[in-house]
């Protein structure tokens, strides 16, 4: 499968233009054994380094593309952080005209990182169907202990060789299928926007990105028989997941709720005592659960008494982020995006709300497909505890200010 960007680039039925930095992904069986080929035909030439690690290295054995050097970095405690790039740098010569990043999230996050520092394109080898981040344009970066999004740059080409990226780890290909499922939740709660406060959508952007993710959902039982379609199906979704964000200029359509409650954990806030060592897409697999659970509670009922949506208060943020996370956190909700939403318009628009909320497939339609896979379904799956679920609920929407109906509840009694 080919993914050309000349098919999305340009003036859109929207009203607006929309561009993708990535040109050119191919999608194939063996596509790795051609990735020269690829690079070369792409306009793409010069001094090259490739940076694996030592897994990506031998699990690519015999397909790697061609590099002046190879950097080929230590996988244990590799993260995307200040460690990671300071080993990675350093071994980039002087006058490198590309890199080629050939691995998984980890790789991809510290090359798109130096190749933003450099100032030269780069070309995405992914080696497993991770996470949706090899096409992003953003690199998620721990820097001195905080999680923070580095502008950085996508990869002009992505060549995906689906034999490889089947021999994954299974756990890596569990964790993109959970990182991709979210995508229900982060579409829905996009709709919601729309239909509470007029918030501009794309329909073509939102129905790739839903196009996209029903083929996730029911590439599950294909992806348990080892079947190179079902890893397309996949890999093709997280793809065009990072491509659809590069269109739309910012992640709306990718991350929502279900992503908060991963990042809240992530952030590790000393007062309400979260930690986890599961994979990203294993965390959103549990937000996104948790979400469902939540959204289809809240409009399957008896309808909620809505009052004015509350201002967050200082305190409140505080007393559940500590001292470390207070300052970024209290920035975030400065202009707090729901401060306008009052009682009456909630009361109004909520048949809509609960309209959208039902497109959203039902717990048990994704624990089917969860259980399938061996997927984490529960927090305590990922080494949370599950009485801090009112905890991941209340305060999961404060990490971002991002209009969701998490984030509403707090209008809710
Ligand atoms: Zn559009
Ligand atoms: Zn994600």
């Amino acid at each position: 499968m080919i993914v050309d960007s000349k098919q999305y680039n340009g003036l859109c039925a929207c009203g607006r233009t929309h561009t993708m930095t990535t040109e050119w992904c191919i999608l194939e069986a063996g596509a790795l054994t051609h990735c020269d080929e690829h690079i070369a035909s792409h306009g793409l030439g010069g001094f090259a380094v490739a940076i694996y690690d030592e897994n990506t290295y031998a699990a690519t054995d015999g397909r790697h593309p061609h590099a002046d050097v190879e950097i080929v970095l230590p996988p244990e405690g590799l993260h995307a952080d200040e460690h990671g790039v300071g080993l990675a740098l350093p071994q980039i010569p002087d006058g490198c005209d590309y890199l080629i990043a050939v691995g998984a999230g980890t790789v991809h996050d510290i090359t798109r990182y130096c190749a933003y520092e450099l100032g030269v394109p780069f070309v995405s080898c992914p080696t497993a169907a991770s996470v949706d981040g090899f096409c992003s344009s953003v690199a998620a970066m721990t820097w001195d202990g905080f999680k923070k999004t580095f502008t950085a740059v996508a990869p002009r080409i992505v060549v995906a060789d689906l034999e490889i990226i089947a021999r994954a780890p299974m756990r890596l290909t569990r964790s993109g299928f959970g990182d991709m499922i979210g995508k229900y939740i982060a579409l829905a709660e996009w709709r919601m926007g729309r239909a509470l406060t007029g918030e501009y959508l794309c329909p073509t952007i939102h129905d790739m990105t839903m196009d996209a993710t029903n083929d996730v959902l029911s590439s599950a039982e294909g992806i348990v028989r080892g079947e190179l379609a079902a890893y397309e199906k996949l890999t093709y979704g997280l793809l065009m997941s990072g491509l659809a964000m590069q269109l739309l200029g910012f992640s709306r359509c990718a991350s929502g709720a279900e992503h908060h409650i991963s990042h809240l954990i992530e952030m590790q806030p000393e007062p309400l005592g979260l930690c986890s060592d599961a994979l990203h897409g294993e965390k959103v697999g549990v937000g996104t659960l948790l979400a469902v659970r939540e959204y289809y509670r809240l409009t399957d009922g008896e309808r909620p008494r809505f009052i004015d949506y509350p201002a967050v208060s200082d305190g409140e943020i505080v007393a559940a982020f500590g001292d470390r996370l207070s300052p970024s956190i209290l920035a975030e909700n400065k202009s707090d995006c729901a401060a306008a939403i009052i009682a009456e318009l909630l009361d109004e628009r909520w048949g809509a709300l609960c309209d959208i909320v039902r497109t959203i497939p039902t717990e048990a339609v994704l624990l089917e497909k969860y259980r399938l896979l061996g997927l984490c379904s529960t927090l305590s799956d990922i080494g949370v505890s599950e009485d801090r679920t009112d905890d991941l609920l209340t305060f999961s929407p404060l990490v971002r200010d991002r209009l969701t109906l998490m984030r509403l509840r707090r209008a809710m009694r």
